[in-house]
């Protein structure tokens, strides 16, 4: 199933599919804080097209290293047993980006993404968790009640920004 998910309630938004060939990874950590109650593996993509402004990985743009599926592949089974959901952080949804969510399915994981778009065109199927939202600095992040950002749990619609203020 394909669905644009719109957590505005506005027009949809298409996002521009970039095509960029492999993806470049900067980071990729273990982590508690991007999803609430999961064991992340935390992938930050070089290249987001976003550009907020003060977006702290702004210097990361030209950086990583390119990870083939076949790298990934190698990673997520590093992870099996320990990693509960697998996160790309500064990725938009460019077709490769689909790619490495079916195999972190296919190896059992959940998968998250957090956009900083307000839209996002989304295979259901592919992704459990969804971040929107550009980062604005007067705002705040998921852990600010002012924020124009939203975390969503894709299966229940459900907007679980209240899990990043306990
Ligand atoms: S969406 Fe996130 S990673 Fe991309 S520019 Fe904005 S703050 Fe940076």
């Amino acid at each position: 199933m394909q669905i644009i998910l719109d957590t505005e309630n506005t027009k949809c938004k298409i996002i521009t599919y970039i095509l960029r060939g492999n993806m470049r990874i900067f980071e990729n950590i273990i982590s508690f804080l991007e999803v609430p109650g999961e064991t992340s593996l935390t992938l930050g993509v070089s290249g987001c097209p976003c550009k907020c402004p003060g977006c702290s990985w702004a210097a990361e743009d030209t950086t990583g290293e390119i990870v083939t599926l076949e790298e990934f592949s190698s990673m997520l089974s590093y992870y099996v047993g320990t990693v509960t959901v697998v996160t790309f952080l500064g990725g938009e949804w460019f077709p490769e980006l689909k790619d490495y969510l079916k195999l972190a399915k296919e190896f059992g994981y959940k998968t998250c993404l957090y956009s900083g778009q307000d839209s996002v065109e989304i295979q259901t199927e592919l992704l459990d968790y969804l971040k929107t939202g550009d980062y604005q600095e007067k705002l705040g992040g998921l852990e600010s009640e002012k924020t124009n950002q939203k975390f969503i749990d894709i299966k229940t619609g459900e907007c679980l920004n209240g899990l990043f203020r306990r």
